[in-house]
C-alpha cells in the first residue's frame, strides 16, 4: 500500500563501534496492537535513520496462547504499515537447539541451577514474605545443595524422585544499573529481584532468557521497547553477564494511555491495527498519527511522511512521560493525508469500501478498469469513480464514509421525503414549476455542456431571477441528491450526467 522506499542499511557505525541493529518481538498471542505497532514504529524510524537494521523476531515460545492467526496479522499489518524489516523473520519455536546450547553453558558454569521447589511450597514463602510485608523473590537453597541443584543439562528428578524442576539463574550481589537513552540512568536492587526462573527445562526458556540470546545472536545494538519491561532489563542484564555478553543500549518508551489516563483497552475504541485498517484510517496516517504519540520534532510541522520520519527522528527527542491517545488527532491526521493522494490513489482505495456498502462491483475479467452500479448494472469506468470521490475528497475523514457520502450517485430510485423538495415557503405549485423549469432548461443543455462552470452559467441567472435562490437550487439539489447536505448542485450535475440528472428530476416531477 505505501510506496516503496528503499532505505540504506550501510551499517554506520554507533557509539559503541557497532551497526545500528533493532528488533520487535510481537508475541502472537493476539493481533498487531496499536501498541506494538508504535514500537515497531520508533524501532524502524531509529533503525532507518541511522542506515541500520530493522529485524521482525516472533516471540512464539508460548505455544497455548501463540496462534498461525495472529502472526499472520501481524505480519501482514506490519506490511501495510509500510514497516518492511530486514532479512528473514526470526521465530522462537524454531530456535531450541540454540537455546538449549546456552542453557547448557549456563548450567555448566555453575551460574544457573535446577529448582525443585513446588508450587505449594513458593506459594508458601510468598505469602509469608507478604505477611512481614518483604518483597516477594525467591533465593533458592537448592543452589547450594549439589544433589539437587545439580547443573547437568538433564533434571536430575528421577534421582531424587522429586517434582519436576524448573531452572534458576544465581541471583548477584551488586546492585543493576543501566543507562536508558530516554529515561537517564536507572538502578534496581537485586534483593528485589532474587534467583529467577530462566527455563522451563533444558530446551525451553522462558522470556527473559531467549531475548538475550536472540538479541546477542543477532547482534541487536539498541533495544528499544515499552517501558513495561523496564522490570525486565536488570533480569536480561544478569543474563548477559552470566554469559559474559556485552549489553546492547536500552530504550524504553512510554506508554500511550487512554484520554482518561488509564491503560488503552478495548474499552476505549479499536485497538488492533487491523480495525482501524477496516475503518478507513490510511496506514500514511497512522504512521503519523503514532509518531506523534511520545515523540516531537519541535517546530509547526505536523504533516510526515513515513520517508520524513526516518529523516527527521532521533530519540533523544522521545517524551519521557506517557502519551495520551487522541482519536479526534487521528480523524485530522487522516483528513490530511486523504487530501495529499492524488484522486487516482484514494480513488482505488475507496473501492474496496463502495464494494462494501454494495454499491458497486468489479466487472468479470476487468483488471481493476471497469465496474457496475449494483442497481442499474451500468457500466461505469475508473475515471467516473474519480468524479465521484473528487467531490469528496476534501470532506472525507475516514474511508469507510464514503459509501455513506456518495450513495446517492449509485442508486436507482432516491427514497426521500417528497417534503423535503420543498424550499421554505413555497407552494406546492411554485415547486412543481421550479422543477419542470429545470426540467425543461436542463433537457436543452447539450450533454457535453454537463460542466460544473456551464452549468452554473446557464442555472445561476435563472435562480436569480426567482429573486431567492433557494426556490430553484433547493429542489435542484433534493432532487437529484435526495439530501440536505451534499456537494454543490452543479458539480453533482456534472458527474451525474445529463441523462442520470434528468431522470432524477423526472422522478420529482412524477411523484409531485
Ligand atoms: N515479546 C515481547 C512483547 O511482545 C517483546 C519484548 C521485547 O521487546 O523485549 O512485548
Amino acid at each position: 500500500m505505501s510506496k516503496n522506499i528503499h532505505y540504506p542499511e550501510n551499517n554506520i557505525k554507533n557509539r559503541n563501534n557497532q551497526p545500528v541493529i533493532v528488533r520487535i518481538a510481537p508475541s502472537p498471542t493476539g493481533t498487531l496492537h496499536i501498541g506494538t505497532a508504535r514500537t515497531a514504529l520508533f524501532n524502524f524510524l531509529f533503525a532507518k535513520h541511522n542506515e541500520g537494521r530493522f529485524y521482525l523476531r516472533i516471540e512464539d515460545t508460548d505455544i497455548e496462547r501463540s496462534k498461525p492467526e495472529f502472526e499472520k496479522d501481524i505480519i501482514e499489518n506490519l506490511r501495510w504499515l509500510g514497516l518492511k524489516w530486514s532479512g528473514r523473520i526470526l521465530r522462537q519455536s524454531q530456535r531450541r537447539k540454540v537455546y538449549a546450547k546456552y542453557i547448557k553453558k549456563l548450567l555448566d558454569s555453575g551460574r544457573a541451577f535446577w529448582c525443585y521447589h513446588t508450587k505449594e511450597e513458593l506459594e508458601e514463602e510468598k505469602q509469608g514474605q507478604a505477611g512481614r510485608g518483604e518483597a516477594q523473590v525467591h533465593f533458592c537453597e537448592h543452589k547450594h545443595d549439589s544433589r539437587r541443584g545439580q547443573t547437568s543439562a538433564n533434571s536430575p528428578r528421577s534421582v531424587l524422585g522429586a517434582a519436576k524442576g524448573v531452572i534458576r539463574l544465581k541471583c548477584p550481589a551488586n546492585n543493576i544499573k543501566f543507562h536508558d537513552l530516554i529515561r537517564g540512568e536507572i538502578e534496581f536492587q537485586t534483593s528485589q529481584i532474587g534467583d529467577f526462573v530462566i527455563a522451563k527445562d533444558a530446551q525451553n526458556p522462558l522470556y527473559n532468557l531467549a531475548v538475550v540470546i536472540d538479541d546477542y545472536e543477532t547482534k541487536v545494538s539498541h533495544v528499544i521497547r515499552g517501558d513495561d519491561h523496564i522490570s525486565n532489563t536488570p533480569k536480561q542484564i544478569i543474563i548477559l553477564e552470566s554469559l559474559a555478553l556485552a549489553r546492547p543500549q536500552y530504550a524504553h518508551i512510554p506508554l500511550t494511555l487512554a484520554p482518561d489516563k488509564t491503560k488503552l483497552s478495548k474499552r476505549h475504541g479499536a485497538t488492533a491495527i487491523q480495525e482501524y485498517k477496516e475503518i478507513g484510517y490510511l496506514p500514511e496516517a497512522l504512521i503519523n498519527f503514532m509518531s506523534f504519540l511520545g515523540w516531537n520534532p519541535g517546530g509547526e510541522k505536523e504533516i510526515f511522511t513515513l520517508e520524513e520520519l526516518v529523516g527527521e527522528f532521533t530519540i533523544e527527542q522521545m517524551q519521557r512521560s506517557a502519551a495520551i491517545f487522541n482519536i479526534e488527532k487521528l480523524d485530522w491526521f487522516n483528513g490530511c493525508h486523504i487530501r495529499q493522494l492524488s484522486l487516482r490513489e484514494l480513488t482505488k482505495r475507496c473501492i474496496p469500501y463502495l464494494e462494501n456498502a454494495k454499491l458497486i462491483q468489479k466487472e468479470k475479467n476487468e483488471k481493476c478498469k471497469k465496474f457496475k452500479i449494483l442497481s442499474t448494472n451500468e457500466s461505469i469506468s475508473l475515471s467516473w469513480l474519480e468524479k465521484v470521490v473528487r467531490l469528496e475528497q476534501e470532506r472525507m475523514k475516514k474511508l469507510s464514509e464514503i459509501g455513506e457520502l456518495t450513495g446517492f450517485f449509485f442508486r436507482d430510485e432516491l427514497t426521500y421525503e417528497l417534503e423535503l423538495l420543498r424550499w421554505k415557503d413555497m407552494t406546492k405549485q411554485e415547486l412543481k414549476s421550479s422543477i419542470d423549469k429545470l426540467y425543461n432548461i436542463l433537457s436543452n443543455v447539450n450533454s457535453r455542456d454537463f460542466v460544473t462552470d456551464k452549468l452554473s452559467a446557464i442555472l445561476m441567472p435563472e435562480a436569480e431571477k426567482m429573486k431567492d435562490r433557494g426556490r430553484l437550487l433547493w429542489p435542484l439539489r433534493v432532487s437529484i441528491t435526495g439530501l440536505k447536505a451534499s456537494p454543490g448542485p452543479f458539480e453533482v450535475l456534472s458527474v451525474l450526467g445529463k441523462e442520470r440528472a434528468l431522470k432524477r428530476i423526472k422522478d420529482a416531477q412524477m411523484r409531485l
